[in-house]
């Protein structure tokens, strides 16, 4: 407006007015692209942090090898994630047994999921000790200690890959044959994957190349697939039916029971009905272990499990 005013008083010239705005111009863009610029730093600032973490497991040194797979032992464990002032589990102290399926229950945000990772040795508690066998957690080698344990997390990877690669990635040493691919989903109940519809073993999957997109259950049904093909002597299924429907649901059950036969496993689930199958219940409520026992013992206590149990079998007996 100044320029202008001094344009039409004579005092600059019509063109010095049009420079004037082009250089206006020029800056605002420049500028906005300056604090563009200064967002962005975060994003990325994130994804270099996500890096230097995995290039420091890779320069971790952890030399041990596992001995035994036979318990996985928490002593007052607590873990707070980085920054976060309050512990997401707090001074946790348990033994998960070869042959014992563990489910674990709570409300959301009680530490779960976090629980599981502690046990997958995805994260190392910030307090306390877990020991697999005899061997301190945090001693032993990546490749020892993730070659033994499979699972099916929360957020399972949807792979934009073939079908059969979705499965097989979690066994890379042993490429997975079509006839054995078949039988696998046969004995999963998987129907969906099937030589004469549209989704074959050979389908590429994800948007993101032209491939194919299943709905979330599939996608779940495939991720459970991938945690069954592979080795493992611990398994943790984190909420693995939760996109599925009811029935399918129920026809999984027995699939999640063979799948913890004879190993360390843990299920984490908010219908009660999946925990029938478990040999203990576990209660996290805001990180801490409020209940631990079988479903009868806790029943009788009439703590929080008694009370989901109540609530669940009144919304199905009405
Ligand atoms: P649940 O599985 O029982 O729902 P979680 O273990 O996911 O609970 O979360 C426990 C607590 O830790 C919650 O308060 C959640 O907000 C927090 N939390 C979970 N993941 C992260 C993370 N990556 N960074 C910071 N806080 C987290
Ligand atoms: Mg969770």
């Amino acid at each position: 407006m100044l320029c202008v005013y001094l344009a039409l008083s004579k005092k600059i010239s019509i063109a010095d007015l049009g420079a004037v705005i082009v250089l206006i111009g020029q800056f605002l863009q420049n500028f906005t692209n300056f604090i563009n610029q200064i967002n962005g730093i975060h994003g990325e600032a994130l994804s270099v942090h996500s890096a230097m973490g995995y290039f420091g497991l890779l320069a971790e040194k952890r030399e041990k090898t596992l001995h035994s797979v036979d318990t996985v032992n928490f002593k007052n464990v607590s873990y707070a994630y980085p920054e976060e002032e309050t512990s997401a589990v707090k001074n946790i102290s348990i033994t998960l047994k070869k042959g014992e399926t563990i489910a674990v229950v709570g409300k959301n945000g009680s530490g779960k999921s976090t629980l599981s990772k502690l046990v997958l040795g995805l994260i190392n508690p910030t307090n306390g000790e877990i020991k697999i066998g005899n061997d301190p957690m945090c001693d032993v080698s990546y490749e020892t200690l993730y070659k033994p344990a499979t699972a099916v997390f929360q957020d399972y990877v949807h792979y934009a890959m073939s079908v059969k690669d979705n499965i097989s990635i979690s066994n890379c040493e042993s490429p997975l044959k079509a006839d054995d691919a078949c039988q696998l989903l046969k004995n999963l109940g998987i129907t969906f994957v099937d030589e004469n519809s549209n989704i074959t073993m050979q389908t590429e999957l994800g948007v993101e190349f032209g491939g194919v997109d299943l709905f979330g259950g599939q996608w779940q049904q495939l991720a459970i697939a991938r945690a069954a093909y592979r080795e493992a002597k611990i398994i943790v299924l984190d909420e693995p039916s939760s996109a599925l429907d009811p029935l399918r649901e129920a026809e999984l059950y027995d699939t999640f029971k063979k799948l913890c036969e004879n190993k360390i496993g843990i299920i984490i689930t908010h219908r009660l009905g999946m925990c029938m199958f478990a040999d203990k219940v576990l209660v996290l409520d805001d990180g801490e272990m409020v209940e631990f026992g079988t479903k009868e013992e806790l029943l009788k206590n009439n703590g929080i499990y008694a009370q989901m149990f109540q609530l669940q079998q009144g919304l199905y007996a009405e």
